[in-house]
């Protein structure tokens, strides 16, 4: 049996006040037509990263509106995994080379992984390319089966593409983040678009006083009366830790007394983590105004959720990036944030809305400058960003598209 992730359910009428009458309306009538259908979420770990986060969110609700939703993992070692990063990797262009030896290993763990898929659904979610051959060893068995890729898949290596749309085409329904993210020739009778948002009611994003959150800071090591630039990501070369250092080097030369706090979690998924992580610390080491904390040291949600107010800008400085759920995050909090326009992030946030979009290390460290200097625009700026979230990046809105998708299969 695969391993269950326990979420319990949450009534949808505490989301009402996020949610427009109409959307409410539309998502009632969609449950009510899906009341007591099965389905099933598949992904490859419970914690770590921005899927699991989404899955946090939204199997409760969907329990709550009469849904039989389950969320389960599949079971890998670390040869797996390390498989399936390159794969991530190569899906976002890196240049890996597809063994077959990789090959045979990943369709081995995915043909366990189907045995192992032991109850019957209506309808299976599988989500990113770890799980995705699973619906090959199994067979449809009676369910509607849909593919939910987080990866920004627009210049994929094309051999390690090849290997894995063997598999997707087999899916009843595909959905990417981004209309740019669907890989280029693809063609598929049900490819949907639909972008991830983030849930209000998680520790990680209900307001929070003042004085708590300064003293999450202070029990972290940092200093929540000297300026603070933060970024919140894996420990991932494509999330760049070593590009947000220079821009704290150079802006700490225009902004003296400036920390710098990189909060990482762990996913177990993610092998490459702890090899950066060792790296950004080995590199840091000499800075005491430089703080590396993981889940490990107790950085969780309701920290994050501090260091995301107590900021004064919060950086993004990811080459590549599926949607990136840390912008809304931040906006949501009013916080002003500098990131690379790299996937879905300008979907979440413009020039002067939320923040400003770069395109080096330079102009990154040159808008987190200004944005320290000028305070009271920095947070005009964050309010203007936390309304495009409220607006568009919210959970109702994720359940709305998704039972609108459910009903339509
Ligand atoms: N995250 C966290 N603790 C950390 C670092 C990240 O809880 O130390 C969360 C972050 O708040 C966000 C998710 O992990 O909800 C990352 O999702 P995102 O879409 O930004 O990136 P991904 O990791 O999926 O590439």
């Amino acid at each position: 049996m695969l391993d269950r992730v326990d979420v319990g359910e949450v009534d949808f009428k505490s989301y009402e006040p996020y949610t427009a009458p109409e959307m409410i309306r539309e998502i009632r009538a969609h449950a009510a037509q899906l009341k007591g259908a099965r389905l099933l979420h598949v992904n490859a770990t419970p914690y770590g990263g921005g899927v699991s986060e989404l899955l946090r969110a939204v199997i409760p609700i969907y329990r709550g509106l009469g849904i039989k939703a389950d969320w389960k993992c599949i079971y890998g070692d670390p040869q797996f995994f390390a498989i399936t990063k390159s794969f991530h990797n190569a899906l976002q262009g890196a240049p890996e080379e597809l063994t077959r030896l990789a090959g045979e290993t990943y369709l081995m763990y995915n043909k366990l992984n189907a045995d192992l898929l032991d109850e019957e659904y209506d309808f299976v979610v599988i989500h990113d390319p770890q799980p995705l051959a699973i619906r090959h060893f199994k067979g449809a068995n009676g369910a509607k089966w849909v593919w939910r890729c987080h990866i920004d898949t627009s210049s994929p290596n094309e051999e390690v593409l090849a290997f894995i749309s063997r598999y997707f085409v087999e899916y009843d329904a595909l959905v990417f983040t981004m209309q740019r993210f669907v890989p280029p020739g693809l063609e598929h009778k049900k490819l949907y678009i639909i972008p991830p948002a983030i849930d209000p009611l998680s520790p990680k994003n209900v307001d929070l006083p003042d004085d708590l959150c300064r003293e999450m800071l202070v029990w972290l090591g940092v200093n929540p009366d000297q300026p603070l630039m933060t970024q919140v990501s894996r420990f991932d070369p494509w999330k760049d830790p070593f590009g947000v250092i220079d821009v704290y080097r150079m802006v700490r030369e225009k902004v003296p007394g400036l920390q710098l706090a990189l909060l990482g979690s762990m996913a177990l998924d993610d092998p490459e983590g702890w090899g950066i992580y060792n790296q950004v610390v080995a590199e840091t080491k000499d800075d005491s105004d430089v703080h590396v904390r993981t889940n490990l040291v107790g950085v969780s949600n309701m920290e994050i959720n501090a260091f995301q107010r107590k900021s004064n800008v919060i950086i993004q400085k990811s080459i590549r990036e599926g949607f990136g759920l840390i912008i809304s995050e931040s906006l949501w909090k009013g916080t002003a944030v500098v990131a690379n326009r790299a996937g879905g992030i300008p979907l979440q946030m413009e020039d002067g809305i939320g923040g400003f979009l770069v395109d080096s290390t330079e102009q990154c460290a040159d808008r987190a400058l200004y944005l320290l200097n000028n305070p009271e625009e920095a947070k005009e700026i964050g309010l203007r960003g936390k309304e495009r979230v409220r607006e568009r990046f919210l959970t109702p809105r994720l359940v709305a598209d998704w039972l609108r998708l459910l009903t339509e299969l």
